[in-house]
């Protein structure tokens, strides 16, 4: 991707996380036992938009904080079972993915009551009896930050998505493929399980784009990632290696079962034309395999150029043809 183009995205994708920050129902856990002032904060945070939930122990709190699913919690800071500060500690202690802003409910207003709730890990305090427009003033503070946490987490989450899979076909990339075989022979070398990889190369693919243009040539390989996606098991995984190569990690693969996966990964592209908006294209795949069962401990480098070799062999074959290599040996 272009330097431009990556930074139209990333301001695409800012555009997209404030549209879908706006619609974002913020929860907030309010904890008091104080029958009158709960019926006074449910009343107007429901008002003001944002979705409850109450409990009035702390206990009951600390169960729904756990859960992960609260945004924002008001705290009292004197209840039955545990205290809003000790509420604070206990949240800021736990390690999780995303922040809770804590707003302790309190009649203590001297420095030094206020200076333990923050130290705590209150973000921020109210004193009762509170006035509802400082309350919700104080909200809308912690509103903004958990909103901006959003951001930042959404952006980081979609960078992460391209900093591993391939644009046009939304596999694994490259780096991402192969940092995952590294991955997944030291499992099963710890395992002791053999580990399958398959290698396929469309065959005649520049014909392809030469008869029917580059974008259908896409969409042939677009198709074929997504078929080749459907028949392998959830948990192996399909990359692209490069250009109209594909490759496919097959963790407890053995040699047998290698067989009968590459069979059924080239009967799932030639079985069934590809539509595209020029025509309807018969494709086939050369497809070469390897399986560490041939040699225990075979390092990344060995399967991948055997599988390799026999892709090349099924090419030599005359194409549309799975081979196995069968001699890995180390060393
Ligand atoms: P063979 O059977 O020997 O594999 O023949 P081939 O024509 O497929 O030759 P080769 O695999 O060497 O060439 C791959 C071609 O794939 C070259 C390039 O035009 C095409 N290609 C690579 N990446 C893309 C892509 O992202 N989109 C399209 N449409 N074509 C691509
Ligand atoms: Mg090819």
């Amino acid at each position: 991707m272009k330097l431009n183009e990556f930074f139209v995205t990333i301001i695409r994708m800012k555009d997209q996380i404030k549209h879908q920050n706006n619609r974002v129902a913020i929860q907030v856990l309010i904890a008091e036992d104080d029958k009158v002032t709960m019926e006074i904060l449910k009343k107007n945070l429901r008002g003001w938009g944002y979705n409850i939930v109450t409990v009035d122990t702390g206990q009951q709190a600390w169960k729904i904080l756990k859960t992960g699913d609260i945004h924002m919690a008001v705290l009292d800071w004197i209840m039955p079972g545990m205290s809003g500060p000790e509420l604070c500690q206990k949240v800021r202690q736990e390690k999780r993915d995303r922040y809770i802003y804590l707003i302790l409910l309190t009649s203590k207003d001297n420095p030094k009551d206020i200076i333990q709730g923050l130290t705590a890990g209150a973000d921020d305090y109210v004193t009762k009896p509170f006035n509802p427009h400082e309350l919700k003033a104080r909200l809308e503070t912690g509103k903004r930050i958990i909103l901006l946490e959003s951001q930042l987490l959404e952006s980081q989450n979609k960078l992460q998505e391209m900093a591993t899979h391939d644009e046009l076909t939304k596999l694994w990339n490259r780096r991402a493929i192969f940092q995952i075989l590294d991955e997944e022979i030291i499992r099963s070398t710890r395992q002791h399980l053999p580990l399958g990889v398959i290698i396929t190369d469309i065959d005649n693919f520049k014909r392809v784009n030469d008869t029917y243009g580059h974008q259908a040539g896409d969409v042939v390989l677009t198709e074929i990632a997504s078929r080749l996606k459907k028949n392998v098991r959830k948990y192996d995984k399909v990359g692209r290696y490069g250009g109209d190569e594909l490759f496919i990690i097959l963790p407890n693969c053995n040699l047998v079962n290698l067989d009968f996966v590459g069979r059924r990964l080239q009967e799932s592209i030639n079985r069934k034309k590809i539509k595209t908006s020029q025509a309807e294209i018969h494709v086939t795949i050369s497809l070469g395999g390897a399986s560490s069962e041939s040699a225990p401990d075979t390092p990344a480098e060995k399967l991948i150029s055997e599988s390799d070799k026999a892709l090349l062999n099924a090419k030599k074959k005359g194409r549309n043809c799975f081979i196995i290599s069968k001699k890995i040996q180390n060393q």
